[in-house]
């Protein structure tokens, strides 16, 4: 796989330098010069194949790196957990990718971006740290897809007191490779931290750093392998398909895009926001205007300046028209979200987390705008189990929490608490 940056500042390089690097040092994103279409026979034939065959045909014609029985390793480990996709009703349908290790659909990116870095690492035999600071979500994914990877290291930051209690267990009780260092500071300080950490070199000099940022491509690939799956599985209504995707970074709609560069039959996308509304925005009115983020329920899409933003650009062709042929923008405030939820539960008895209320609610506002014919499918993002707090008293009642949740939440938790200045976290990671 050969990558080029968006901002055409930085050298070309292949997977494993795009995957270690994260960002290029222009600042701009990788982006795979190839993102080939994947042949009729393959669509026509889909729906007999299971989701780990189909997102090995998928990984196998983008990534040409990594021998072809190793790379199908990493896709079924990956994906070694329930994927449904459920009738909620009518022409209706939600993709659930709440199943993995940490309830949340990052657990897709971060395991396989683990696997593959175990696996470089292996060919290299290095080691190397991860540092990643979290506010919530991102954390845990990452520190379950790295726990127990050879050949890595994982350090966390968190902010003390500001995740919730089963986001900070879950960071806490794994142990063995991963750390979890508790700042006393906000999530900007943890970031902070992280970033002059990186710029160190007196620190990188001794320590192999690694980030599990969102932007990396690692994460972004196997997110495209669930659209592909969803298609299988509603093929036979035979009417165009919908994605609503709700969204912060935009890292989940980009795989959904790349899938419909690989030849996935996608009516439209729905860009489903919280009332941080940029993109829906730019979709309005052409100007990408960023913004200091506001904070609601639907937390994990809090973001003011999507970053994935010159990505989407670059897969339609930096064309706004064609953008905005493909893409709808839709977003809602909390009420909007808190109605939703207690709706959609009253109705028909699905509980679902905020962020993927918002896609819900897009998606069926988009439908009757359209007309009947067509088939909707919204991405639930995280289980209603993590977000209780913010849940209507009948619907949290309702809510089973699973079983790896419940026993994370009995665990001792286990951090390191640490101040917010640098010469701290620098002392830690010199030791
Ligand atoms: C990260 C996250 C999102 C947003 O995904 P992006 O790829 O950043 O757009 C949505 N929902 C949940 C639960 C998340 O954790």
């Amino acid at each position: 796989m050969k990558l080029y940056s968006t901002n055409h500042q930085s050298p070309d390089v292949d997977l494993k330098e795009a995957v270690f690097r994260g960002l290029p040092q222009d600042n701009g994103l990788y982006m795979p010069y190839n993102i080939p279409r994947l042949p009729d026979s393959f669509f026509q034939n889909i729906e007999q194949l299971s989701l780990q065959e189909m997102a090995f045909e998928v990984a196998a014609a983008l990534i040409q790196d990594i021998p072809k029985e190793r790379l199908k390793k990493i896709v079924y480990d990956t994906l070694a957990f329930e994927v449904p996709v459920l009738n909620v009703h009518d022409n209706i349908y939600a993709l659930e990718l709440i199943h993995g290790p940490s309830h949340a659909f990052k657990d897709f990116g971060a395991r396989f971006m683990s696997r593959l870095m175990s696996y470089f690492l292996e060919q290299d035999k290095r080691e190397i740290n991860i540092l990643v600071a979290t506010s919530g979500d991102t954390g845990s994914a990452v520190a379950q897809g790295f726990y127990q990877a050879p050949g890595v290291k994982v350090t966390i930051l968190y902010p003390s007191g500001k995740v919730s209690e089963i986001q900070e267990k879950q960071l806490t009780t794994l142990g063995h490779n991963v750390t979890a260092l508790e700042i006393q500071g906000n999530f900007d300080d943890c970031q902070r931290l992280v970033k002059t950490a990186f710029l160190d070199t007196e620190v990188t000099k001794h320590v192999n750093l690694s980030s599990a940022n969102s932007i990396n491509i690692a994460r972004l690939i196997p997110q495209s392998f669930y659209y592909f799956y969803a298609y299988a599985k509603l093929k036979h209504i035979g009417k165009p398909l919908v994605f609503s995707v709700p969204s912060g970074n935009f890292g989940n709609l980009c795989g959904g895009l790349i899938a419909q560069r690989m030849g996935l039959p996608v009516y439209r996308f729905i860009a489903a926001t919280n009332a941080n509304d940029v993109i829906p925005r730019y979709l309005k009115t052409g100007q990408f205007e960023p913004k200091q983020s506001a904070q609601t329920i639907s937390n994990a899409m809090d973001v003011g300046s999507p970053n994935n933003f010159p990505r989407l650009e670059e897969i339609h062709d930096k064309e706004f028209a064609k953008m905005t042929a493909n893409i709808v923008g839709k977003s809602y405030d909390d009420t909007q979200t808190t109605e939703t939820l207690n709706t959609v539960f009253q109705e028909y008895g699905y509980a679902m987390c905020p962020h993927t209320a918002i896609a819900y609610r897009g998606l069926n506002e988009f439908l009757k705008e359209e007309g009947k014919n067509l088939v909707g499918v919204f991405l639930a993002t995280a289980h209603p189990a993590k977000f209780l707090d913010v849940l209507d008293e009948k619907i949290a009642k309702a809510v089973v929490i699973p079983e790896n949740l419940q026993q994370v939440m009995k665990k001792q938790k286990e951090s390191i608490l640490m101040s917010n200045r640098y010469e701290d976290l620098k002392t830690f990671l010199l030791a």
